[in-house]
């Protein structure tokens, strides 16, 4: 289906900042010309949410979470950036396996099974997800979706 993908952001962001911590902002900017998507905005909706709950949840009080979208000649990209507790390197390639959770998640509540969904569901829709953390600095998501 095609949507907007400003209106779409715009809408789900004012959803996720009645659940962030106190002073914890999503900042959203999008670049391109063009707004349009092809994609299953249900799909996509659920995946994001995942990613900017992760982000709330993994962060503290008075930081910011910057969401992006991008969409240009050769698809979209989708990144959520947050300056949580990061996930230890060595742990980073088990990240998307149902009921990883990584050791320094201390007694922060999770079952493990958000980002194995996301990996599902954006492949379902012919994109791709990568992760880049560092411990105690933060964690960038970022949702590829090549145009055919
Ligand atoms: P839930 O099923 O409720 O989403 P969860 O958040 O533990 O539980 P995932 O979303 O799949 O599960 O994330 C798996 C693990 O990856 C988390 O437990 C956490 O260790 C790590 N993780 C995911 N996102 C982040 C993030 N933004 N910052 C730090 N660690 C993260
Ligand atoms: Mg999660």
């Amino acid at each position: 289906q095609e949507f907007d993908i400003v209106k779409f952001s715009e809408d789900l962001i004012e959803e996720m900042q009645m659940i962030a911590k106190q002073n914890q902002n999503i900042v959203y900017q999008h670049t391109g010309t063009a707004s349009t998507v092809n994609l299953d905005p249900a799909l996509l909706k659920n995946s994001v949410i995942n990613l900017i709950s992760n982000a709330i949840k993994y962060s503290g009080e008075n930081t910011f979470i910057e969401f992006n979208t991008e969409v240009s000649e050769s698809g979209l990209v989708i990144t959520v950036k947050d300056n949580g507790i990061g996930i230890p390197e060595e742990e980073q390639k088990n990240l998307f396996e149902p009921f990883f959770r990584a050791h320094n998640t201390g007694n922060i509540p999770g079952t493990g099974l958000g980002l194995n969904i996301v990996k599902r569901y954006v492949g379902l829709m012919g994109g791709e997800v990568f992760c880049k953390s560092a411990q105690d600095h933060g964690t960038t998501v970022t949702l590829l979706f090549n145009k055919l």
